[in-house]
């Protein structure tokens, strides 16, 4: 079966405090959600040690970006083996943020998904259309170059490990969500061309994101190819957050 995902990603967004008070939070109220769904929390590379220590053994921990390099004269990089030793056992690839504002192409994605399966961490590798090409009418097309390219070169035992998120450009942080019915087409799109790739497509969990809210995310998770969220603003408030991890159906 499929695990059931929520992730929040921070983003350049928190501090130390809330480090400690909300991840304290969502893992007191984590520790008694009984829909099997796995807590993520991305915060800015620097808080990490801070979230691991607040998580214990209920939530997990990941990164936002890592460097498509081993170590080196990378100034300001972090790398895949030292979020695993800060503890950590995710890491975003591809954001549309990392793609739009940092320039990254569909090969440093691939890059760097290389490098977070390689140092054993999951990668949540996500993908989207922008308004232009949604109109266009080239979504699903985008969004399958986007899939095979980051990840072509995944070996078979590494597909265990990978997730894709699937979060239209237009809908991240603007307020406006897809329609359950267009996420859920989406979702199965990509399902099949994760099975066209030889990947074992059903067994992978493929999360919706932008502008995922408490009152919006049980229809999208009530889909049956939406694993669960990956969830930028919404995260950062307590109990919207715990509100959408508790929207995730027992059996899906
Ligand atoms: C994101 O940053 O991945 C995201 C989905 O943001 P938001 O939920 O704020 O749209």
């Amino acid at each position: 079966m499929r695990r059931k995902i929520v992730a929040g990603n921070w983003k350049m967004n928190g501090s130390k405090d809330l480090a400690q008070t909300l991840v304290g939070f969502v893992r007191s109220q984590a520790a008694s959600l009984d829909n099997g769904v796995e807590v993520v929390i991305i915060p800015p590379a620097i808080y990490v040690g801070d979230v691991v220590e607040s998580a214990g053994d209920v939530l997990s921990v990941g990164v936002q970006n890592v460097g498509q390099w081993g170590s080196g004269a990378y100034t300001g990089e972090i790398s895949a083996e030292m979020a695993v030793d800060q503890g950590c056992n995710y890491a975003l690839a591809g954001h549309s943020e990392r793609r739009q504002i940092f320039g990254e192409s569909d090969e440093v994605v691939a890059e760097k998904v290389q490098r977070i399966l390689a140092d054993g961490l999951h990668a949540v590798v996500c993908v989207g259309e922008t308004l232009q090409e949604r109109e266009a009418g080239d979504a699903e097309a985008v969004v399958a170059s986007q899939v095979q390219k980051g990840l072509a070169a995944v070996a078979p035992d590494q597909w265990q490990r990978v997730v894709v998120a699937y979060e239209p450009v237009w809908a991240i942080g603007t307020g406006k969500t897809a329609t359950a019915q267009d996420a859920q087409a989406m979702h199965a799109s990509i399902r099949n061309v994760l099975s066209e790739m030889g990947a074992p497509a059903d067994e992978i969990s493929l999360l919706y994101g932008g502008s995922v809210k408490a009152d919006n995310a049980a229809a999208l998770f009530a889909e049956p190819d939406i694993d669960g969220g990956l969830i930028g603003g919404a995260s950062l408030v307590a109990e919207d957050f715990v509100s959408i991890c508790r929207s995730v159906p027992a059996s899906i």
